[in-house]
């Protein structure tokens, strides 16, 4: 039988825990009444907005592999939530953290910390309360935002005649992992930037905040472009014809020099970019042009929402194209 614990029973280091975690992340925020330490957050929502909420848990072997740097999980577990919120056009402002350690170790959590605490400081949000329990790895967050009532982004909303975006270089990340896991291989210097994909995914607040009222559909690539994409044209009962050739590449993948049927899977299976997927109209085409420059992200069309359901895939010479496995499902065999 295994032994159960009282959620209450608590080793004293794992308060010490948490008051290094308190003292390293704790920042003070005007609408923060109550932060750590009690039994509960206290938050101030501003009039006339949305709180935009939204959790995801990163556990060790599945989400990331076993010898991943805590600092590098740090960043991640908080930048999976944050690119949540970015896909709803949200602005991030609260988060919470749930860890669960096989041990009390400091070390760990003092890696961990420095990246969670480097990302939550790049966008301004405060860590207002958690959990932390023992057992195997792993790392819950709640992130909390704020939207303009009624201006969220959302899944649904996607057009007939909607041009269709993304940002970013999709395929990255998956190149990344593939290099970790010895499927491809790459020069060092190429190897470094798709492995720092992987790892320190950066969330797109700016362009979610940006987004506001010139897309009319948003999610976040998390799972492949393929797959996130059908959930929008789901959402929006359309489809698409995605234009292969289109898709933006990094010079980083081009010096992987993976060959063209490995290329397009990573970039359309492969999960982990955190990228942002969009639809908007033609009509939107300069504002969003802009927006490209001014954040010095890449924003390319890579297709058309149509009216006919499904994804169509259409490669350089105009010939439709099949894709085996769209994406990363869990509990998928
Ligand atoms: P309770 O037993 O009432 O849930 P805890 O002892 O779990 O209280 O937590 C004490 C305080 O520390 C709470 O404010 C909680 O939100 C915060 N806290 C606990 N673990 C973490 C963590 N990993 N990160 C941030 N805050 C935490
Ligand atoms: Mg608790």
């Amino acid at each position: 039988m295994p032994q159960i614990e009282p959620k209450s029973r608590r080793d004293i280091s794992e308060f010490g825990l948490i008051d290094r975690i308190r003292h390293r992340l704790q920042r003070s925020r005007r609408d923060v009444a109550l932060g750590i330490g009690d039994d509960a957050a206290l938050l101030r929502i501003p009039l006339r907005r949305e709180l935009v909420a939204t959790t995801d848990t990163l556990v060790a072997g599945v989400h990331f592999p076993r010898g991943t740097e805590a600092e590098a999980l740090g960043w991640k577990a908080l930048a999976v939530n944050l690119s949540d919120l970015a896909a709803m056009g949200a602005e991030p402002r609260w988060v919470l953290l749930a860890l669960t350690l096989p041990k009390v170790d400091m070390r760990f959590v003092r890696a961990f910390m420095r990246g969670f605490g480097a990302l939550a400081a790049r966008h301004g949000v405060a860590l207002v309360g958690g959990d932390t329990t023992r057992g195997p790895l792993a790392v819950g967050v709640t992130a909390l935002g704020v939207v303009p009532a009624g201006s969220a982004l959302r899944r649904t909303g996607a057009r007939v005649g909607d041009d269709l975006y993304v940002s970013g270089t999709p395929g990255d990340a998956a190149a990344g992992l593939a290099l970790i896991e010895g499927r491809l291989r790459a020069p060092a210097r190429a190897r470094r930037i798709l492995v720092a994909r992987l790892e320190r995914p950066q969330p797109r607040i700016a362009l979610g905040l940006a987004l506001r009222g010139a897309a009319t559909s948003c999610i976040d690539v998390s799972d492949g472009l393929a797959a996130d994409l059908g959930h929008v044209l789901r959402a929006g009962g359309v489809g698409a014809t995605l234009d292969l050739a289109a898709l933006p590449r990094s010079e980083a993948l081009a010096l992987a020099q993976p060959d063209e049927a490995q290329r397009t899977k990573l970039q359309l299976a492969g999960g982990d970019d955190y990228e942002l997927c969009f639809t908007a109209p033609a009509s939107s085409a300069a504002p969003i042009a802009r927006v490209a420059k001014r954040l010095k992200l890449r924003l390319t069309r890579i297709g058309t929402i149509e009216r006919r359901r499904g994804l169509r895939l259409v490669g350089a010479d105009g010939a439709s194209v099949r894709l085996a496995r769209t994406g990363y499902e869990h509990f998928a065999r």
